[in-house]
């Protein structure tokens, strides 16, 4: 790990920006549960950590006119186990607590969530050729080992995944991100908060240096008779997706009258399938239909040596998640 120094802002958002606008190649601390990680592996190496857990972003609390704002320091296991998320915002819940291990989530902050890195093993070995840590060097995952890798959005620069399962519940809720500079806050749409690798697979999301998130709002429409999280992955907990579907209905009898659908650990952002939701809506739920829409879902989908398979498995695990959500969750 390279040598650092630190500070910890407390008071306003504006002065921990501040704090970090005065230090040269500085970074935000909050859980530091890939963070710290990164900084060992010497896949990142700021000069100045400014630790922003003294920031009043911690609640999570109802909007007028419905919705909920969560602050950016809300720990994942609080934010999961809230009442006010539980009860209205299922999908969310069942997302975080399929991600990481306990310990994890009650360190996990909802902004490091949102920021955190790919697990692409050549982004964290750094004798690896890899664009996203050392852009123009190259990308070892492209013709190496890449079963954890995406299917949708890579480019041939970068094909890695975004890691996270809040992320997807986040896509699918049509949440928004609000994010302060220090003179003023700005929102976000959430599908628009992360970037396609493109060329500048190093580039991840739209904010600017020193941008600080401050907190995610969801919509009043929390979709809590007719959701599904399901992850698909290698091991029963502390595992990574394969490929996971969060999948919100209305449903109007057996009829569906709005639909959501956001996939992870098949795309190199949070994947809102948009154009496939407006084919479920106003048609009976069955299996026929769903299987059509996973179909039209993965079509843009291109695998490589080792990870083929997620194409197949996305569309059945659509297919389930479809399922289970119109079926209605007790
Ligand atoms: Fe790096 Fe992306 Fe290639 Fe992985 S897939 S080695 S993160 S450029």
């Amino acid at each position: 790990m390279k040598i650092f120094t630190y500070s910890k802002a407390s008071g306003t958002a504006a002065q921990a920006i501040q704090e970090a606008t005065n230090k040269t190649d500085s970074a935000y601390i909050a859980g530091g549960t890939n963070l710290i990680d990164l900084m060992k592996d010497m896949v990142l190496t700021p000069a100045h950590l400014v630790d922003i857990n003294g920031l009043n972003m911690s609640s999570v609390t109802k909007l007028d006119g419905g919705g909920v704002r969560i602050g950016a320091l809300a720990r994942n296991s609080d934010v999961a186990n809230h009442p006010l998320i539980r009860e209205n915002y299922p999908v969310l819940s069942r997302a975080l607590l399929s991600g990481a291990s306990p310990q994890l989530r009650n360190m996990a902050t909802t902004g490091g969530n949102l920021l955190q890195r790919t697990r692409c093993s050549y982004f964290y070995d750094t004798a690896s050729a890899c664009n996203k840590r050392t852009p123009g060097t190259g990308c070892d995952a492209i013709d190496g080992y890449n079963r954890m890798h995406a299917v949708l959005g890579g480019s041939a620069k970068c094909i890695a995944v975004n890691p996270s399962d809040m992320n997807v519940a986040l896509a699918a809720l049509d949440a928004n991100v609000f994010v302060s500079s220090g003179s003023g806050e700005r929102k976000i749409r959430f599908v628009d908060f992360h970037k396609l690798p493109g060329n500048t697979p190093h580039i991840e999301t739209v904010l600017e240096p020193h941008e600080l998130i401050t907190a995610i709002e969801l919509p009043a429409a929390g979709f809590n008779k007719n959701w599904c999280y399901l992850k698909v992955r290698d091991r029963a907990s502390y595992a990574f997706a394969l490929v996971s579907a969060a999948v919100c209905l209305q449903m109007d009898g057996s009829r569906i009258k709005e639909a959501r659908l956001a996939l992870g650990g098949v795309g190199t952002k949070p994947w809102r399938a948009s154009d496939v939701e407006k084919m479920l809506v106003g048609k009976t739920a069955d299996e026929k239909l769903f299987k059509n829409i996973a179909d039209m879902a993965m079509k843009s989908a291109k695998g490589y040596e080792h990870n083929k398979f997620k194409i197949e498995m996305g569309k059945r695990t659509i297919v389930r998640a479809l399922k289970v959500a119109a079926g209605g969750v007790a």
